[in-house]
Order: C-alpha cells, then structure tokens, then sequence
C-alpha cells in the first residue's frame, strides 16, 4: 500500500470543522489535536452513568487522523483514513467494583466507499480496516465516539497490584437470597452493561 500523497497538508480543525470534514474534496491531510470529553456528547453521557464527580471538562482524547489516496493496479484510486486516539476512560474495576481509570491508545484504519451498499457489503472478516460513508460533510467525533466505545475492554479490571477485591464480591460467598444486592442493581440496570455480570457472582 503506497502512501500517493508525500505533501500531506497539516490542517487544524477545531469544534465545528470536526463535525463536517470535506473528505470528497479528495485533499489529503494530516491534522491532530485534544476533544475534551465535553464535547464527545456521547462518552460524556456514559462516563457520567459510571462516575459523575470525573472531570468531563480538563479531560478527553487525544486525536490524530491522516488521509491518502491509493491507487490501484487497476489505475483506480481508493481512499483512506487513520486514525490514533489516545485517552484515559473511567471503568469500573469487575474484581472489586471500585472506579478507575484505563489508558487507552489505538490506531483505526478506513477505507472510504460511496455508498451505503457498499459499506454494508463490505467484508466483515475484515480486521486491517472498516468500510466508511464518504460524505462532503463527515462528522468525525461520532467516528470518534465510536472507535472509543468499541475499544473498552468487556470486563474490565485493574492491574492486579491496585486492586483490593472485598471478599464477598470476588468468592461468591454472598448469599443467593441477598435482596439488598438485587434491589441496588435493578435501579441502574438500563445503564451499566456490566451489571449482568455483577449479578451472575451474586446468584452463583
Ligand atoms: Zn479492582
């Protein structure tokens, strides 16, 4: 894969550009910068569910995203986007159940397609890189909110040395008729997906 474009042109794109990128232009850019959490509405909502005291404001991601044209052996050209996204989320911990904080560093690769047909046809197999909707006016910091959703580890625990289980959760030892456990969860249950999990140890 032959990077066409050597002359990358460095771009800023503050707020409002990150909602509408002209990526039909065909330009090829590279453009880095800081999205507090505040304005990725989406992860400010759902770190808010886990903790509502973090600071939405000061903290947020670290983006960098880069475009170029390929050109095939067929002479027809296909375009691409990266992206690296560098964050510090807050989870809770599924061994003790306390907050904390998992550094998260990544890199996406996408190819743009015209249509919907064709991203949906795109091959799920797939693990290089993902079929994208070009569009004169993309809105990045909903791929961003995306790519950051999908990249949060599923059980998420911290290293062990910083993580002081209570014995009940971590054993199972709680009793199975243990009402207060079952009330607590069914009032946040539309909101933490690990919740599930949570009751599985209770009602092992
Ligand atoms: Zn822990």
């Amino acid at each position: 894969m032959s990077l066409k474009n050597k002359h990358l042109q460095e771009v800023t794109l503050n707020l409002a550009h990150l909602r509408k990128v002209d990526f039909k232009s065909g330009q090829s850019f590279h453009s880095k910068g800081f999205l507090s959490f505040q304005d990725a509405p989406r992860l400010a909502l759902e770190i808010q569910h886990k903790d509502p005291h973090f600071d939405i404001l000061q903290k947020g991601l670290d983006w960098e995203v880069r475009t170029w044209i390929d050109e095939q052996a067929d002479k027809t050209h296909e375009q691409r986007l990266s992206v690296h996204i560098k964050l510090s989320y807050p989870l809770e911990c599924q061994r003790c159940l306390s907050l904390y904080e998992e550094a998260i560093d990544f890199s996406s690769q996408f190819l743009f397609k015209d249509t919907e047909d064709e991203v949906d046809n795109f091959p799920l197999e797939n693990d290089h890189e993902d079929a994208i909707l070009n569009s004169h006016q993309f809105d990045l910091i909903e791929l961003f909110e995306d790519e950051v959703l999908l990249s949060l580890p599923l059980i998420p625990k911290h290293a062990i040395e910083l993580c002081h289980p209570e014995v009940i959760l971590v054993t199972g030892l709680g009793s199975p008729d243990d009402g207060f456990a079952q009330g607590a969860d069914d009032s946040t249950s539309a909101k933490n997906p690990f919740l599930s999990l949570k009751k599985l140890k209770f009602d092992a």
